[in-house]
């Protein structure tokens, strides 16, 4: 069977096993090698989950602790979450603030953000490369049918390309922006939202532990490097970015680390069950995780289109 390679740099992965997450030696990003493809691997993942789940009750007592613990979170890590939302209103303030500005969003998914911008009176349209996707929203939106298309093939001219946990679930990801950044105009801007990347710091899980790690969501966990080269290829710098360290997140990963296997497949801490711990240990883990540093981050980036690559024009929005 032929090498796989790493869809971020194109090197050849070290190792071929399949379900498992293989670091690439040439950006450092990490792959999952998978028979199926992303779609065929996320679609049974969440058919599974979501008829699990929504079988458990909820604990409103587990989301009492839960709530108490993640302040106490906000007040720990004051300034990381200060840089991250700083970021975030500046880039809701370039998608909403100028309402002659023309923005895409790139797989809307459930289309609650899109209808937002469209509910502000921004010049809003969205590409989903589901077709039930964009028929749901239409049923959904039905004032905004002519707003959505899974035509990936874009004819009019775009300021502001959006996407929100989307690039880590593609198995080609250079195809996709290649197919989809035609549209942006010079200057214009690509943001990518909710984007997982690694921790290249200290860091107090393993990869098995992280859930950013958990098979089979993300094909891909980038490194900042990996992402900058594989944007770069495509004429797009780096101007700005922030990562955070989910709370949620650190308290699911603690859950795995603490034995509890199944979180994997329920992937929410608030629901009774017992095969998740006791409100005594849950109080454990929601305390612990708040000194803990996860392996990988949830990153916000704005990319801006260039002429050249690695110059950023005058002409930004
Ligand atoms: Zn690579």
């Amino acid at each position: 069977m032929q090498q796989p390679m790493c869809p971020v740099c194109g090197d050849v992965l070290s190792s071929s096993q399949r379900y498992v997450y293989t670091a690439c030696t040439g950006c450092g990003s990490w792959i999952f090698i998978s028979d199926r493809s992303a779609e065929e691997d996320n679609r049974s993942f969440y058919n599974a989950w979501s008829e699990q789940s929504s079988q458990l009750p909820y604990s409103y007592l587990k989301k009492k602790i839960f709530r108490f613990y993640s302040k106490r979170d906000k007040k720990t890590h004051v300034q990381m979450n200060r840089e991250f939302d700083r970021l975030q209103r500046q880039i809701q303030d370039r998608l909403a603030g100028d309402k002659t500005i023309r923005v895409m969003e790139v797989g809307f998914g459930q289309g609650r953000h899109l209808a937002g911008l469209l509910q502000k009176g921004c010049d809003a349209y969205g590409v989903d490369i589901s077709e039930e996707v964009v028929k749901a929203f239409q049923r959904k939106y039905p004032e905004y049918t002519d707003r959505v298309t899974a035509d990936t093939t874009l004819h009019q001219k775009i300021d502001i390309l959006y996407c929100s946990a989307l690039l880590e679930h593609l198995d080609d990801p250079i195809r996709f922006i290649d197919s989809v950044t035609g549209c942006l105009k010079e200057g214009g801007f690509l943001i990518i939202h909710a984007l997982p990347v690694l921790n290249e710091d200290t860091c107090d899980m393993s990869e098995e532990e992280d859930i950013c790690f958990w098979k089979p969501c993300h094909r891909v966990i980038y490194s900042l490097e990996g992402l900058k080269w594989m944007l770069k290829e495509q004429n797009f710098a780096l101007t700005d970015w922030q990562t955070i360290d989910p709370y949620n997140n650190r308290v699911l990963s603690m859950h795995l680390r603490e034995g509890y296997s199944e979180i994997a497949n329920i992937r929410h801490s608030c629901l009774r069950s017992d095969k998740l711990p006791s409100l005594y240990v849950y109080t454990n883990i929601c305390r612990e995780a708040i000194t803990i540093r996860s392996r990988a981050f949830m990153g916000s980036f704005l990319f801006q289109k260039t002429r050249n690559p690695g110059t950023v024009t005058e002409t930004g929005i």
